[in-house]
């Protein structure tokens, strides 16, 4: 396995998906972002062998340089690496919600339980707790030393979910948005029969995202997107079904 990079400042270092970065079929995308000085990780991956996913990183940094991992959301896929992450050292980031039901492995309000049963995890696949995330502020900024990243609230796949922003390279160009669950390339949503994955705040969601005008995307599952023109009609389309309160088409299927 080896990282991949995607973009000036974006390597992928983990990923379910194919290609040189695979490290397990049960991870999230998994991002390093990297500007030569700082930098974060983003999602944790699902825990099960984390160590391919920090091997993949060391490959372009040290850890010292970076200022901790942050999650989107709380679902096994996506956050079940975040105690191996502390256990080598890393920081874990995240919002209030989710720092607290991963604190102690919570497989209840994280849909864990659910999600093994339903053969989205393998049968002895357990969510890790992890104490001592820190929160992050939906609305402020998380900007250690050179980084700058927005922290967006995005609930609507489920409660508690974050999506990240990087400012634009210039004036004329929109953020880099790494959109964990939210939304894939092709405009396609995650839309999952749980307790707290909320429609219409999926709806309101997506609109406001689309309004950033967003220069690149970077999902949490499936390819990337660097086109702004193709990532604006992508936002079209699944707005354009949310807007007639029709559930758009699942990246999932
Ligand atoms: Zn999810």
């Amino acid at each position: 396995v080896t990282a991949v990079r995607l973009a000036e400042q974006v390597w992928l270092v983990g990923t379910g998906g194919p290609g040189p970065a695979h490290t397990n079929p049960y991870d999230c995308n998994q991002y390093l972002v990297w500007n030569g000085t700082d930098g974060v990780l983003i999602d944790a991956g699902s825990g099960i062998d984390s160590r391919p996913w920090l091997d993949n990183v060391a490959e372009v940094t040290d850890f010292e340089a970076l200022h901790g991992v942050l999650l989107t959301h709380w679902h096994g896929d996506h956050a079940g690496g975040a105690a191996f992450a502390q256990a080598n050292g890393l920081t874990v980031w995240a919002s209030p919600l989710t720092s607290d039901a991963l604190s102690t492995g919570d497989e209840e309000r994280t849909q864990a339980r659910r999600a093994r049963e339903a053969g989205v995890y393998p049968a002895d696949y357990r969510l890790q707790p992890a104490p001592g995330i820190g929160a992050l502020v939906p609305g402020a900024a998380f900007a250690p030393r050179t980084l700058h990243l927005s922290v967006i609230d995005s609930p609507g796949h489920c409660d508690g979910h974050l999506v990240f922003g990087l400012p634009g390279a210039n004036d004329d160009s929109g953020p880099t948005l790494f959109t964990g669950d939210v939304i894939f390339a092709g405009g396609t949503v995650s839309l999952q029969a749980i307790p707290d994955c909320r429609i219409d705040l999926y709806g309101e969601t997506v609109a406001s995202l689309a309004r950033l005008d967003a220069a690149a995307l970077f999902p949490g599952h499936g390819h990337d997107l660097q086109d702004a023109a193709a990532i604006a009609a992508d936002f079209a389309f699944a707005n354009s079904h949310f807007d007639r309160l029709i559930p758009p088409p699942n990246w999932l299927v």
